[in-house]
């Protein structure tokens, strides 16, 4: 990460502003060290960014941390994945039928609904961007999925699992192909020069198709009710926390289009951020986060966190969001 060697500056990375920019001490509250890390808010586009980049980032993400962890790396046999497929193509209407009808009542789509604004198809190239080992693109490899590109720098090395899926331990500058759908699922954030990030994904993006990039989101809403007890600031892991203004400002710098925002936010926002409040770190033993059964929370306040989120979302206040660019 040689962008490291940035300089400490209280200006705006997202948009050079000078005036009115707020400082605050913000605590690691996933594994619980209490360290803190001094975060400015930006008085114009509102984005919460850390003001100097942690020395050596790889310390704060141990082979526990969320990305690395990986499930289900086997293929779905002969059957279940021609069922799969049926299902896959009927999700993304790229070929409706009764059975893919039929099956997605069953089980409901996932993630990949996720994708349907970018109108991709069954086999179209695709890259994950802090894919980590492949929670996620294993799983959409499963669903049928034929072209799946990771990479992450975080891995220990190469992981080629067959012919649809495959991840590198490399760099955005080291990636040379071209793709039809480029995603980054909650990367973005941990990334610290926004700006090259978005340029080497227009050199990447084919002309005309879709990136989609899932952050956390600071709304007024959370931000008036948690501040800096907000579980979704993550320090130091997350340098930015960005505001639908930011995203747009920094998307029209690097020559994209923000073509839509979908808010996905769910529970997390809430519990993590009341564990905060009383002092309890994301990874301790009665957390929620590890232990659904933990006493912290009645079971009609987490069906409450669910419903709150709902109606954040819809309102554009939930603490996350897909934004979705198409280059210029
Ligand atoms: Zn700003």
């Amino acid at each position: 990460m040689k962008e490291n060697n940035m300089p400490e500056t209280s200006k705006c990375r997202i948009c050079y502003n000078e005036t009115d920019n707020k400082n605050y001490f913000i605590k690691e509250m996933h594994y619980g060290t209490c360290e803190e890390f001094e975060y400015i808010e930006c008085g114009n586009c509102g984005c919460l960014q850390i003001k100097s980049y942690p020395r050596d980032p790889g310390k704060y993400y141990p082979s526990d941390y969320g990305a690395h962890n990986v499930a289900n790396s086997d293929r779905p046999g002969k059957f279940i994945g021609w069922l799969r497929k049926k299902k896959l193509k009927h999700v993304l209407n790229e070929k409706k039928s009764l059975i893919g009808f039929f099956l997605n009542i069953v089980i409901k789509p996932g993630f990949e609904k996720k994708m349907l604004p970018a109108d991709i198809k069954r086999d179209s190239s695709i890259l994950d961007v802090g894919s980590g080992a492949g929670s996620l693109i294993l799983n959409l490899r499963n669903k049928g999925f034929t072209d799946i590109t990771g990479t992450d720098i975080f891995i220990d090395k190469d992981l080629i699992y067959d012919d649809c899926l495959r991840i590198y331990k490399k760099t955005l500058n080291e990636i040379e192909d071209t793709f039809d759908f480029i995603m980054l699922n909650h990367s973005f954030e941990h990334m610290p020069d926004q700006d090259v990030v978005l340029t080497n994904l227009r050199r990447l993006i084919k002309p005309g198709k879709t990136i989609m990039i899932r952050i956390p989101v600071k709304t007024d809403y959370i931000w008036n009710l948690y501040g800096i007890n907000w579980g979704s600031i993550d320090a130091p892991r997350h340098f930015y926390l960005h505001t639908v203004k930011s995203m747009e400002i920094i998307a029209a710098r690097n020559r994209f289009s923000v073509a839509s925002v979908i808010f996905d936010s769910g529970i997390f926002q809430f519990y993590a951020s009341e564990q905060i409040i009383r002092g309890i770190p994301l990874r301790s033993e009665n957390s929620y986060y590890l232990n659904k059964k933990s006493t912290l929370f009645s079971r009609s306040e987490i069906k409450k966190f669910q419903r709150d989120a709902n109606e954040l979302n819809k309102r554009h206040q939930g603490d996350g969001a897909c934004f979705y660019l198409k280059p210029l």
